[in-house]
């Protein structure tokens, strides 16, 4: 039944959608893709980035994993295989992309179980939590930090943390800290909370995540923003120092 609703879809896209765009689709299918943009979003099937940015094909280049995490650089590479590298690697190296998008969200499963640990109902998966452990780090750091202050705000507190954790960690590769030191990337660590349907830029400048109004964005990592200003301890830092949200 469910797969049934797949192939229904694909007959009216087909019928539908392609009909509409089929300049497009042919231009794609001669020229090739160049997209301004990649996007590094969660595999939560609530999560679309195509559908929440309302974007068309050819628009946004994107790669999905557990939590919408971005390993650090492996120097040298080795034979491993390093699938969100390889397609950020893609993107910026082949495409050369402008921006860099990490998009967290609320409710993330992948963060819940990085909270939980070994209580996670996860926690005997095979590459689960070893996957997830990109941002153990600060996980570990918000539970200290947040002690005390509900499960809630902890898990948020982790999720947009491991966001601006996996941004540090884009410029640990070393064609995307060449790309924003001369000017022709930049890169933005967002959240998107589906419960009430807002999205959220964290701001270098504030180390908060800011609600984006319309088509404003408050900040972004970019040329001349001190490394330091993305460093998910001063985030962490920050909300501590805030009153508790829930
Ligand atoms: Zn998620």
């Amino acid at each position: 039944m469910a797969l049934e609703r797949l192939l229904k879809g694909f007959a009216d896209f087909r019928l539908g959608y392609y009909r509409e765009h089929l300049d497009l689709f042919e231009k794609l299918a001669t020229e090739g893709q160049s997209p301004a943009i990649l996007i590094v979003g969660c595999a939560d099937a609530r999560v679309d980035p195509g559908i929440l940015t309302q974007t068309k094909p050819g628009d946004i280049f994107t790669v999905r994993n557990v939590a919408a995490m971005v390993p650090p650089a492996q120097y040298p590479p080795d034979e491993r295989h390093h699938g969100t590298s390889a397609a950020i690697e893609f993107a910026v190296r082949g495409l050369g992309v402008q921006h860099v998008v990490v998009l967290g969200h609320a409710l993330c499963g992948g963060i819940g179980a990085l909270v939980d640990g070994r209580e996670s109902a996860y926690a005997d998966y095979d590459y689960l939590a070893t996957w997830t452990s990109i941002a153990q780090e600060v996980r570990d750091l918000v539970v200290r930090e947040l002690a005390g202050r509900p499960r809630e705000e902890i898990v948020r507190a982790v999720e947009q943390a491991a966001v601006v954790n996996s941004v540090r960690n884009l410029m640990s590769f070393r064609w995307i800290a060449e790309s924003v030191e001369s000017g022709t990337l930049s890169l933005h660590a967002w959240w998107f909370n589906l419960v009430e349907g807002q999205l959220y830029a964290f701001n270098p400048a504030s180390a908060a995540f800011e609600q984006v109004h319309d088509t404003k964005l408050g900040g972004a990592f970019t040329r001349g923003t001190a490394l330091s200003a993305i460093d998910p301890q001063r985030f962490v830092a920050a909300v501590a120092a805030r009153k508790p949200a829930f």
